[in-house]
């Protein structure tokens, strides 16, 4: 087998600042970033958990949560809230950025932060408040529902 660098394998990444910082690097934790690394777009912790689970079956919510909690610290891994206030977890987020959310039909869509800059500048001119742009979600109702909930 052939050996991957610790540079670009975000697993022995994650591996090493977990160590780093002093906790064990267990089958359970390498089963929860195994299933990150597979992850694409917004995850929720359940659907971890459970992904995390048929890889290990002693893996629990507590540890998930924790080791989620660490990654987050170190940026591997970034959450935002669905309109419900659900976790949902982006995995090696890419860029910064807010979510729309429909209540109608629970799609979900990224305003990247140039998108958002009419709002988080406003808000800082106004209130000299710093939006955290990766913890927003806006709900309301998308173009489509709008347009079914008109035709009625
Ligand atoms: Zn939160
Ligand atoms: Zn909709
Ligand atoms: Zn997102």
């Amino acid at each position: 087998m052939k050996r991957k660098s610790a540079a670009v394998d975000p697993v022995a990444r994650a591996r090493d600042a977990l160590r780093a910082r002093g906790m064990r690097w267990t089958p359970q934790r390498r089963a929860l970033l195994e299933v990150l690394v597979e992850a694409s777009g917004h995850v929720t912790g359940a659907e971890l958990i459970e992904r995390a689970r048929q890889r290990d079956p002693e893996t629990t919510p507590s540890t998930v949560y924790r080791t989620l909690d660490v990654l987050e610290d170190l940026g591997l891994v970034s959450h935002s809230h669905g309109h419900d206030g659900r976790e949902e977890f982006h995995v090696w987020p890419a860029s910064e950025h807010a979510h729309l959310a429909c209540e109608a039909c629970r799609a979900t869509w990224e305003i990247e932060a140039t998108e958002a800059l009419a709002m988080t500048e406003a808000l800082a001119r106004t209130r000299g408040f710093a939006v955290n742009l990766s913890h927003l979600t806006v709900s309301g109702l998308c173009a489509d529902c709008r347009r079914s909930a008109d035709a009625v």
